[in-house]
């Protein structure tokens, strides 16, 4: 079999996980701004800072049911020795009380009402006893803590949501509270995906021994779309570079295509044999475990990145690589002790599926790059640093899946 790795390469080989991001971003084109309708902008990314609009609360509200006074009529309030303050009037959300709250009044109050003009403090409703139609006893001072100050939260012409950000289900619900009802966000990203082996076969057929279904483009195109990016699905290609070729050319208006498969030094690895031979490379293999063969090039003017096919290295290489070039977000980890040893790569950052059990984290087991279930059992990649073996008792770093 010939080495398909040419003797003096045009391209890096073997490079580490922040240079691989950070070549693959380049590759993506600048996306443009949209305007969109709040209730259909969840999960897409701002294009631009956003301010607030109105303030929040809007007025001095109570952030309880009970009595609105001035905290100083009540400082000597007890259950032994309650307080007696006389009701003027009551003020509820959406219904303020228009006049002004004197010395030994109160008016009755609720959740999100305006504090009347006078009063400063909240006592709650478990807190007192009624005295008559027009009076109230508090067996406790009022607290000033109880008032939820006016702007307390944001003012208007403050920058509440930056550039960039995610639009999460509470940072949706923060937008549309500062006032906006259309948000500027980047267009997705249009995604092709092409699956690649001649024995990857679609769900729902009969298998013959030694093939496999097609896993991971339903696995990628679930990651593309958590990823916020459209998903162009190409399908899934035999190994032969011919329609290889002619599929790729099906994936017109794509920013990006992800291939799953025929990347690494096999006989049948077309998809790397296209990139090296007909496209362009940009680097191939990076220094992690799982995942090492990855592939970044491009094809006819499309940046193409071709995943290894097995099936925990193409969505660890999702995870740890493509999905942060495409959002912009730098993977969410955290640190746990490690409750087992993590063995180490010489030359390779390896990441290892992990079991997170009480504040620690200990080696799932089997980890063969076929076992989709080391995945799935366990939401977790333990990141050992290339060659530092993890101890039992170390911090390690641990990212979420
Ligand atoms: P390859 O990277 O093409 O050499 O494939 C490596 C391994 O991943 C082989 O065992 C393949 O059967 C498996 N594999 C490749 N493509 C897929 C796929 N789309 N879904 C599930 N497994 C796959
Ligand atoms: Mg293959």
């Amino acid at each position: 079999m010939p080495n398909p790795v040419p003797d003096q390469p045009s391209f890096p080989m073997n490079i580490s996980v922040p240079e691989a991001r950070a070549m693959l971003a380049d590759l993506l084109p600048p996306l443009e701004t949209e305007m969109v309708g709040v209730g259909q902008a969840a999960g897409r990314f701002l294009a631009s800072d956003l301010e607030a609009r109105v303030s929040h609360p809007s007025a001095t509200e109570s952030a309880l049911d009970g009595i609105a006074c001035r905290e100083a009529d009540t400082l000597s309030a007890s259950r032994e020795a309650p307080v007696r303050l006389k009701v003027v009037g009551e003020s509820r959300a959406g219904v303020p009380f228009g006049g002004r709250v004197e010395v030994g009044e109160c008016v009755r109050i609720y959740t999100g009402a305006p504090v009347p003009e006078g009063a400063d403090a909240i006592c709650p409703v478990e807190q007192l006893q009624d005295d008559g139609e027009e009076g109230v006893r508090l067996l406790r001072p009022a607290s000033k803590g109880d008032v939820r100050p006016e702007g307390g939260d944001f003012r208007v012409g403050e920058v509440v949501l930056n550039a960039g950000v995610r639009l999460t289900p509470s940072r949706l619900a923060l937008a549309v509270s500062l006032g906006h009802a259309e948000v500027p966000v980047r267009r997705q990203l249009r995604v092709a995906l092409l699956s690649t082996g001649d024995e990857v076969r679609e769900p729902g057929t009969t298998l013959t021994p030694g093939q496999v279904y097609d896993s991971n483009r339903y696995g990628l195109a679930a990651m593309i779309r958590e990823a916020g990016a459209e998903v162009i699905d190409l399908g899934h290609s035999p190994d032969s570079p011919e329609v290889l070729a002619h599929l790729i050319g099906e994936a017109g208006g794509a920013d990006v295509l992800l291939t799953s498969g025929g990347v690494s030094m096999g006989k049948y690895d077309f998809m790397r044999d296209l990139l090296l031979e007909q496209g362009r490379v940009s680097f191939w293999k990076v220094r992690l475990r799982p995942g090492g063969p990855a592939m970044l090039g491009g094809w006819r003017g499309l940046p193409v990145f071709g995943l290894p096919g097995n099936p925990v290295s193409s969505l660890v290489v999702f995870q740890v690589i493509v999905r942060p070039a495409i959002t912009g977000e730098a993977p969410f980890t955290l640190k746990l002790r490690a409750a087992t040893p993590f063995r180490a790569i010489p030359d390779k950052a390896a990441y290892w599926r992990g079991n997170i059990v009480g504040g620690t984290v200990s080696d799932y087991g089997k980890q063969g790059s076929g076992v989709l279930r080391s995945l799935s059992d366990t939401g977790a990649l333990v990141i050992v640093p290339e060659g530092q073996p993890v101890a039992v008792g170390d911090e390690v770093e641990v990212m979420l899946f």
